[in-house]
């Protein structure tokens, strides 16, 4: 079974043994290795007329493929300052943590060092006046488009928790079920 655990951690043994897929045991010291779901925020931000910031990754996984503002949770964050932090980050907007409102979890999966990670991403919407001021960090995004939610390429994601997440908030705007916004 495929393993991001190649030694025990504790006693630095090979002998790692699956018990499922997502539990790995040192057959030594008995140490428990696990595979968890690592939580990432994901930032869907509207300006007053309705359009959306997407960007187009400037890295791998997923290099020229579009994405949104986001990334994995740090430490004593909350989702709602992964967001704020990841969106000044990534496009330079300030936007405060308490601006921003839960919307949805989605699973997804994320390559790195060699090994495909679980992840959940967790979507968060906050809305403002406009996009005046974005400034990308060339680093990390290639470009930023800001598009209708009907103009969205959905099939350009990197990620299909992206799309499937734009698209869930198209029909919830439709639905007017999206009442702060
Ligand atoms: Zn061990």
């Amino acid at each position: 079974m495929k393993t991001p655990f190649q030694h025990c951690s504790a006693c630095g043994s090979a002998a790692l043994e699956s018990c499922s897929e997502r539990e790995f045991i040192c057959t030594l010291c008995h140490f428990r290795h696990f595979i968890t779901p690592i939580p990432a925020a994901v930032a869907l931000i509207l300006d007053a007329s309705g359009r959306i910031l997407i960007t187009r990754r400037g890295h791998e996984p997923g290099l020229g493929l579009l994405g949104m503002p986001g990334g994995v949770i740090e430490g004593r964050e909350t989702g709602e300052e992964a967001c704020s932090r990841e969106t000044l980050e990534e496009v330079g907007l300030h936007i405060p943590a308490k601006d921003f409102r839960y919307f949805r979890s989605l699973p997804n999966h994320y390559p790195f060092q060699g090994f495909v990670w679980p992840t959940l991403d967790l979507f968060y919407l906050a809305k403002i006046e406009s996009f005046d001021g974005v400034m990308i960090d060339q680093s990390e995004v290639a470009e930023s488009l800001l598009l209708s939610l009907n103009e969205v390429p959905l099939a350009d994601f990197a990620f299909a928790s992206n799309a499937e997440a734009v698209s869930l908030l198209k029909d919830s705007m439709n639905q007017g079920s999206t009442t702060f916004i």
